[in-house]
């Protein structure tokens, strides 16, 4: 540990900044005009240029500098040399000023796993909503999501010129959330966010049983909990499989940090070990309050369908 600082602290520094970089790249495949638009397993289902582009930055940036670690990327992409224009080097320093949580200082390179989403909302992308879209970089330890960054590339697009565009969020459990504003619902209203472009009855079924007050439909896992945290939405309702454990491993992390909880409709933790499977099969329910009041109002049907 020649720098003095801990594994852990490093990687999420260097991550933070990885994450900006994918965020300079999603703005410029938009910038640039041309998509590349494939479809994956259903129409819903996109990966773009951005996508692929911005997973080959990220990961082939990470594996440069800590070659031990395990990275699950979103992309199925081959595995080729990839431009030195798409590697970041940097660190943010601010995160190497905090202190590393000490259960976590002496976690080894090859402890960690790393999930990517390169692109989360990519439809909406697709569609010109980008304030919807984010880049999600999560680490796990022994199963658990211990630390995350979240680059949303758009925030602030539509506040005109002379606004910076672009921000980081980034947490670690025990250590804290950073790069928002902290805001929450009033107390008594459940605010509901769910799918925009995935929605199924069980979908419907299962945001109408929380008794709303109102409901979302926006893109993108990242962007949900990021309403959560700034007090636009009380909870994230995904009743149906089609989440990835790379949608809600960085997410996680930051709602964690600031007591919320994220887990499947049953109530259960989500787990993040490199032999997990990647589909969220259970679905997701987040909120940063009064988990246990959304979590009673899932219906018996829709858990019965949910299968862990
Ligand atoms: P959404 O809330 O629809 O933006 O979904 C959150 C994340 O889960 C995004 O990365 C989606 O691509 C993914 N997702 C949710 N449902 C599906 C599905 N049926 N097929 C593919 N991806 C899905
Ligand atoms: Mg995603
Ligand atoms: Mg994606």
């Amino acid at each position: 540990m020649a720098s003095g600082h801990t594994v852990l602290m490093r990687l999420v520094a260097s991550a933070y900044s990885i994450a900006q970089k994918a965020g300079t790249i999603v703005r410029r495949v938009i910038a640039e005009g041309d998509l590349g638009i494939v479809e994956k397993t259903s129409p819903t289902d996109l990966q773009t240029k951005a996508d692929r582009l911005a997973q080959m930055s990220i990961c082939s940036s990470l594996a440069r500098k800590f070659p031990k670690l395990t990275i699950i990327g979103e992309e199925d992409l081959p595995s080729e040399d990839v431009d030195q224009e798409l590697i970041e080097d940097g660190q943010w320093e601010e995160i190497l000023r905090k202190p590393c949580p000490a259960q976590y200082s002496a976690i080894k390179e090859e402890d960690l796993v790393v999930w990517v989403d390169p692109l989360d909302g990519t439809k909406e992308y697709t569609e010109g909503l980008l304030d919807n879209v984010t880049v999600l970089i999560g680490i796990a330890y022994e199963g658990k999501a211990i630390a995350g960054v979240i680059n949303q590339p758009y925030y602030n697009y539509q506040a005109g010129p002379g606004a910076a565009l672009g921000r980081t969020i980034w947490g670690v459990l025990g250590l804290g959330a950073f790069g928002f504003q902290l805001k929450e619902v009033p107390a008594g209203k459940h605010i509901i966010t769910t799918t925009r472009s995935h929605s199924n009855k069980l979908v419907t079924d299962c945001v109408t049983a929380m008794n709303p007050d109102d409901v979302l439909r926006v893109g993108g896992a990242g962007n949900k909990i990021i309403q959560l945290i700034e007090g636009k939405a009380s909870a994230y309702v995904f009743a149906s499989p089609g989440c990835k454990k790379w949608d809600t491993c960085a997410p996680e992390v930051i709602l964690h940090a600031l007591g919320g909880k994220l887990t499947d409709v049953h109530g259960n933790a989500l787990q993040y070990d490199k032999e997990v499977k990647h589909m969220n099969s259970a679905g997701v329910l987040a909120s940063l309050r009064n988990h246990d009041y959304y979590a009673s109002r899932v219906p018996e049907s829709v858990k019965n369908a949910l299968v862990p």
